[in-house]
């Protein structure tokens, strides 16, 4: 049984949501399967069989925090995961290490699964360990039952370019035995329907986040059937 994930970005549209659940609706698998679609757009996913998740939340559950999502409202409105620390979020809206720990927290007290998001850059690839040490330091000795990691070199987001699946196995080792042997670890980074059948049979892959490809229905539906 694997994991799979669509983060669907600041992408989609109510038409994309019908279309989506009409096609996943019709998967039968045993793998979790998790949509995140923009906030503005969780309420049309009533009829969904499978899970929602958000692709961020603030660490505080209410106050004058004007455009952020409240984890709170997140699960009262059907949330059962959200996404931390993407590296768009780390990028663009200077996410460090302190506040994405601080939204994990804020998520773990609301009962919401994080998907917690770590990654090296290009120019930090041959300092990966480094990278990831930093990323998951809050993180360890902490209870993690409801933690999934998911890796997504950051080069790789987007580019079609994938690490070789013994590079894959090589950093969910490395991530595994900082966090532990039980924690759920994802690979994320131009995941596709050709190349997420390998991926997902890669020693230490307990599944995997899609962007672009989830925005697909008949391509995601395809992933979502894999084992
Ligand atoms: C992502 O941004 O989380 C991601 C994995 O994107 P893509 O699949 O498009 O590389």
């Amino acid at each position: 049984m694997k994991i799979v994930v669509a983060n669907w970005k600041m992408n989609g549209d109510c038409d994309l949501v019908s279309t989506f659940i009409e096609k996943i609706n019709a998967v039968t698998t045993t793998n979790t399967i998790v949509v995140c679609p923009p906030v503005a757009l969780i309420g049309q996913f009533k009829d969904f069989r499978y899970s929602i998740g958000a692709q961020n939340c603030f660490y505080e559950d209410k106050g004058a925090f004007t455009g952020e999502n409240s984890p709170k409202l997140l699960k009262e409105v059907g949330c059962e995961y959200v996404i931390i620390g993407h590296s768009e979020r780390r990028a663009i809206f200077n996410e460090n290490d302190d506040i994405v720990f601080k939204k994990w927290e804020a998520a773990q007290k609301n009962g919401l699964s994080s998907i917690v998001c770590i990654g090296e850059k290009a120019d930090e690839r041959a300092d990966w360990k480094s990278v990831l040490q930093r990323q998951t330091e809050k993180f360890i000795g902490k209870n993690l039952g409801n933690t999934i990691f998911a890796y997504e070199p950051v080069w790789s987001i987007g580019t079609g370019v994938i690490p070789t699946l013994g590079e894959i196995a090589e950093v969910l080792t490395f991530i595994k035995t900082k966090v532990g042997e039980s924690t759920c670890c994802l690979y994320g980074g131009s995941v596709n329907a050709t190349n997420a059948e390998n991926i997902l049979r890669c020693n230490k892959v307990d599944g995997v986040l899609i962007g672009g490809a989830s925005l697909k229905p008949d391509e995601f539906a395809k992933i979502a059937m894999m084992v």
